[in-house]
């Protein structure tokens, strides 16, 4: 066992903006990192498995576990809960595993609150305008959704100043990159070093 704790990396980023792309390409470039894999009530969308990219619970099995005070941070959006549980990063971060964790604005501030020691990481698109008018233009979603959506943006736009970076997904490849190095620099900090091995050695 390390006798270095893990660090959670917490991404966040507007709907549409290419989390997900992202994210892969940072594990691709530092497979030992552990995903932080989610609890939620929203169906999976196709392609999505069950404890791959999240455990799809029932609203009954969600609340449950909130009675069992299992989660860290959980939050209601709409209609659907999200929460990151306990057990997802206690374990690999006493272990010295890096864990990374996709939340939403809510969830980041909490995360930061309980731990600190975390870093946090807001994706931004090139343009927001362009964002917005991807979003309209999509076709697939309800005059409802949309506002919704578009509302959410204007939330969110309000927290970014309280994370610790900001990065801007214009190639996905590069920026995964930026967050790659977030990451390696991060561990650099003296202050996140076991300086004293150095001596006793
Ligand atoms: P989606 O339904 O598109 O997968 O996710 C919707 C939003 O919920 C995204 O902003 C995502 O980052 C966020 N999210 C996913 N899991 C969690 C979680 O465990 N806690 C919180 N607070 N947000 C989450």
């Amino acid at each position: 066992m390390s006798d270095k704790q893990g660090m959670l990396i917490v991404v966040s980023g507007f709907s549409g903006v290419g989390k997900g792309t992202v994210v892969q390409l940072v594990f691709e470039s530092l497979p030992n990192i552990q995903f932080s894999i989610s609890c939620t009530t929203r169906k999976p969308r196709s392609g999505e498995e069950n404890g791959v990219n999240y455990f799809f619970l029932s609203e009954e099995e969600f609340e449950q576990k909130i009675a069992n005070d299992e989660f860290v941070e959980y939050t209601k959006t709409f209609t659907n809960y999200y929460g990151t549980l306990k057990s997802e990063i206690d374990k690999p971060l006493k272990q010295g595993v890096d864990v990374l964790l996709e939340l939403n604005v809510v969830g980041a501030r909490r995360i930061k609150e309980m731990y600190p020691d975390s870093v946090t990481v807001f994706i931004t698109p090139p343009s927001i305008a362009a964002l917005k008018a991807r979003l309209i233009g999509r076709g697939s979603e309800t005059q409802d959704s949309i506002e919704r959506r578009l509302r959410e943006i204007e939330n969110e736009s309000k927290d970014i100043e309280k994370y610790d970076y900001c990065v801007t997904n214009n190639i996905a490849r590069t920026c995964a990159d930026e967050i790659v190095n977030i990451i390696r620099s991060e561990h650099l900090k003296v202050s996140r070093q076991n300086l004293k091995n150095l001596f006793n050695e």
